[in-house]
């Protein structure tokens, strides 16, 4: 399986951190632009400094408890998601559901393509 994050749509809400059963993800710096484009997000996928407009625009003032957009991860939250196991990924699809930013994606063995569908 491989797991990587369209990086400039991630929130750093953690959610997929929280939900995962098998420590897929990692949460890194946004100013660490290696650690932070260490999954194999296609290159349109990768953060180069800018969220994207549209999500930024929907989460950047939303108070629930977690930093959005925050540079660096508090434990809880901010920083940038990162899919560094996907080989241990069993696709119970959890942080396809709680992903905010709607970025993740997931390739199964067979070619098969998974994205999230936040509701
Ligand atoms: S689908 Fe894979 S990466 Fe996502 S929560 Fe489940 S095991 Fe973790
Ligand atoms: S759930 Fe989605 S938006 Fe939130 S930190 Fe993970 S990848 Fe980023």
């Amino acid at each position: 399986m491989d797991v990587y994050v369209d990086k400039p749509k991630c929130t750093g809400c953690q959610h997929c951190k929280d939900v995962c059963p098998v420590a897929v993800f990692e949460m890194h710096s946004r100013k660490d632009m290696s650690a932070s484009n260490a999954d194999n997000a296609p290159q349109e996928m990768k953060w180069d400094g800018k969220p994207h407009a549209d999500i930024h625009a929907k989460w950047a003032n939303v108070n629930d408890g977690h930093k959005h957009y925050a540079d660096e991860n508090d434990g809880t939250s901010g920083g940038l998601s990162v899919g560094v196991n996907g080989s241990s990924c069993i696709l119970c699809q959890a942080c396809l559901i709680e992903c905010e930013g709607e970025c993740i994606h997931i390739i199964d063995d067979s070619g098969n393509k998974y994205q999230s569908i936040y509701k």
